[in-house]
């Protein structure tokens, strides 16, 4: 069958999150972090480039997806999806502005593509569309935890308002009564949003009924950008279905640990509810250390403290803290340092661990398991079980791991139930130990 569809994803929790759906879809999916290195499994017919770009420059963000449409081009892919967050956040300076908008159209120019959808629609989370308006469960996303983001706050549901600012081409809607009449109601949609000079669309989904409803509408469309929401529509067009085996992992072995520096409410919740329960838990305060010390200095310190707490169970590393704590480091430290040096010092955490035997590790945050990863030397993920909708567990080599490999989960701040932390270490067990 060969590499079907190609996807470049700007974070690495939302590339697992998207080459999950696939995964449930039925697709043999591969997740490379960055640019692939290496052949790609002869069986694997789906294949999502991580980038780390969410945060970046547009110019940046542009230049990093032409390079991997470059690399998708080159193996024949028949579609593309540029994947990005369930809540539609993107660089952010202080002006409303973002990455998304600049990178569609660059990738639609680059493929000769005069039409694409954008929708962050993703039920199964609690994120919906309705009248190109997100929602985040029942609140719309500018009343949601996400005017509070370290790095991108979101002040404004509107998508269509959102992708418009980015953007030179113009934005429109498909609507949710459109989506419920079906594909050739959608097909029609397009033909009168073209005909009006509109060449990107925001789609409404309210279920994962209008996702499965949108998919066959986008069988021919070489671009779709999106949340993962909308792959769980795609693979039926090439006839691919559910298959049982798409899921399996090596079995999980060695310590567990979590790195957590996320500081969404949803991960805020799982901090307190592993501490809660007893949890072996260090708290990383970034305003404990001067600004300039040495990332490795500060995690050799948290290592020594973790290896004498993890031989019997999980150890939880995080920065996680508040609205009104991240204000104060960010407006001490400045926001970017802060960020990036709270990144480094879990990263180098992740590391030391690893080295000492960890190898099952949940990492919480996006920008966290970017860092992560990276030090981690992990450039191929195999993707396996799901623990809660939009994270599943992965496998990866790394040279760090005393057995050349570990099970390792990205989870995106705002996913996961409250006891994720330690249910996590449960359904490995389950899923890998039939
Ligand atoms: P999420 O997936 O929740 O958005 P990310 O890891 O992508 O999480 O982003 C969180 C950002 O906040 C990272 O850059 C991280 O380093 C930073 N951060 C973490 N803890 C703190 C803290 N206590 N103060 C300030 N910034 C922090």
């Amino acid at each position: 069958m060969g590499l079907l569809l190609g996807c470049i994803a700007d974070d690495f929790t939302g590339a697992t999150d998207l080459a999950n759906n696939l995964v449930r879809a039925g697709m043999r999916v591969v997740q490379t972090i960055g640019l692939p290195d290496a052949p790609l499994p002869d069986d694997c017919n789906a294949v999502v480039i991580a980038l780390k770009s969410r945060t970046i420059a547009p110019e940046q963000a542009v230049k990093q997806s032409l390079a991997a449409l470059q690399w998708l081009k080159e193996q024949h892919v028949h579609q593309v999806y540029f994947k990005y967050c369930s809540t539609f956040d993107s660089w952010y300076t202080g002006e409303v502005r973002g990455n998304i908008g600049p990178v569609t159209e660059a990738l639609m120019q680059a493929m000769g593509c005069d039409f694409t959808i954008a929708t962050p629609a993703f039920p199964d989370n609690q994120r919906t569309v309705f009248k190109g308006h997100l929602f985040v469960g029942d609140q719309l996303l500018s009343d949601s935890g996400m005017k509070n983001h370290p790095l991108t706050p979101m002040t404004d549901a509107n998508l269509v308002h959102v992708l418009q600012a980015q953007c030179q081409r113009q934005v429109g809607l498909i609507d949710y009564r459109c989506v419920a009449k079906g594909v050739h109601a959608i097909a029609d949609r397009i033909t009168e949003l073209k005909s009006q000079g509109i060449s990107i669309a925001v789609v409404d989904a309210l279920s994962n009924d209008d996702l499965l409803r949108l998919g066959p509408a986008l069988a021919d469309m070489p671009l779709v950008t999106a949340g993962s929401g909308v792959a769980i529509g795609l693979p039926s067009n090439w006839g691919i279905q559910p298959a049982a085996d798409s899921a399996k992992l090596p079995a999980a072995q060695g310590q567990q640990a979590i790195i957590s520096g996320s500081c969404s409410q949803a991960t805020q919740g799982q901090v307190a509810h592993f501490v809660a329960q007893g949890g072996a838990a260090y708290q990383l305060d970034p305003l404990a250390w001067p600004s300039d010390t040495p990332p490795a200095d500060i995690a050799a310190q948290v290592v020594n403290w973790a290896t004498a707490h993890m031989a019997s169970s999980p150890v939880l590393v995080y920065s996680t803290a508040d609205a009104e704590q991240v204000k104060s480091v960010q407006s001490q430290r400045g926001t970017q340092h802060a960020g990036e040096h709270t990144e480094q010092v879990l990263a180098q955490v992740a590391q030391g661990l690893v080295q000492h035997g960890v190898s099952q590790l949940v990492v919480a945050g996006g920008e966290t398991s970017g860092a992560c990863v990276q030090a981690l030397g992990i450039s191929q993920l195999t993707i396996g079980a799901q623990i809660d909708p939009g994270v599943p567990w992965c496998y990866a080599p790394s040279r760090f791991a005393l057995s050349g490999g570990l099970h390792i989960t990205l989870k995106s701040g705002n996913f996961g139930s409250a006891d994720f932390f330690t249910k996590a270490f449960q359904s490995l067990h389950q899923s890998t130990h039939p």
